[in-house]
């Protein structure tokens, strides 16, 4: 008898639809996904990707019926200075519809300042009743590292630039620790304006904004992202899954090596898992090829 094809996927790729699926039902895009298993089986053509992001990617692309967004012009290749990363670094299961970033269209010679601009005196969500500045983002236009943060808080909101609070000062401790300064680096946030009592951004506020976070990193390029707590991570990797799941391991993002660690706020809370974090920092100093030197730390 054949099985259902639920019972035919290894748990733990339930478990990533489930929470995939999940995901979407949050953000209203609900029944895009039926089991065609009535309708007999189906070829899959063979690829050199996993078999089990394959399987993923075969009966998702043959069973959503979203509207698919226009074509976009293709990718310009990787520069050899730039390596694409291996393929194993993407751990997460890929959207099976389209994700908010692909659907978003590139920009052709897209600048930091044409995305502030177009940012303008921004009234799109309702973050913007409460702000005193927009923090659009801080530091190197050419950064190889690019933090990305949740918000801005009131400290921020009042200069106008991220991490400038207690978090933003144990930020810059970590950066420097790293034999880097923070006008080498690139700092900016999911939302660019304060939350409301620092609440957590809701999802529409998120989904708002991250297209000018995706155009950001697009014109940066950097080699290593570091998703600072999950809120940075879950909109980078669009997922709802807890950032314990995935701390310290390499992911992927458009191409680009993706790493998420605790947010500083978390640490002044919780002081002993600075040392994960340093780990984690550790590995994103080798990827840079910074030198790491023993017993150092922020
Ligand atoms: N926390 C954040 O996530 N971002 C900031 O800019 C400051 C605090």
């Amino acid at each position: 008898m054949m099985r259902s094809m639920a019972e035919r996927l290894p748990e733990n790729l339930q478990e990533k639809i489930a929470d995939r699926l999940s995901y979407y039902k949050d953000i209203g895009i609900q029944l895009f996904y039926k089991d065609r298993h009535a309708e007999g089986p189906q070829v899959i053509a063979p690829t050199e990707e996993s078999s089990a992001t394959r399987s993923l990617q075969t009966n998702s692309s043959r069973e959503t019926s979203l509207p698919r967004p226009p074509r976009r012009p293709e990718l310009p290749k990787f520069p050899p200075s730039v390596q694409r990363p291996p393929a194993k670094l993407d751990l997460l299961p890929r959207p099976s519809a389209p994700s908010l970033f692909e659907a978003a269209n590139r920009i052709i010679d897209d600048t930091l300042p044409k995305i502030r601009a177009d940012i303008g005196d921004c009234t799109r969500c309702k973050l913007h009743k409460g702000r005193t500045n927009i923090v659009f983002g801080d530091g190197s236009p050419k950064a190889e590292l690019v933090f990305v943060g949740e918000g801005p808080g009131a400290d921020e909101d009042a200069q106008g630039l991220p991490f400038v609070g207690r978090a933003g000062k144990l930020l810059t401790q970590m950066i420097e620790a790293m034999g880097l300064q923070r006008k080498d680096v690139y700092i900016c946030n999911v939302v660019k304006c304060r939350p409301p009592e620092n609440r957590t951004p809701e999802k529409d506020e998120v989904t708002t904004c991250s297209s000018f976070l995706l155009r950001q990193l697009e014109v940066i390029s950097p080699k290593v992202i570091v998703c600072l707590g999950s809120v940075a991570a879950q909109t980078l990797l669009e997922t709802n899954r807890g950032i314990s799941h995935y701390r310290g391991e390499w992911l992927d993002f458009h191409g680009r090596k993706l790493l998420a660690t605790y947010h500083p706020a978390y640490l002044l809370r919780n002081p002993s898992a600075k040392g994960e974090v340093w780990s984690d920092l550790k590995k994103v100093m080798v990827a840079l090829g910074l030198q790491v030197k023993k017993g150092k730390s922020y």
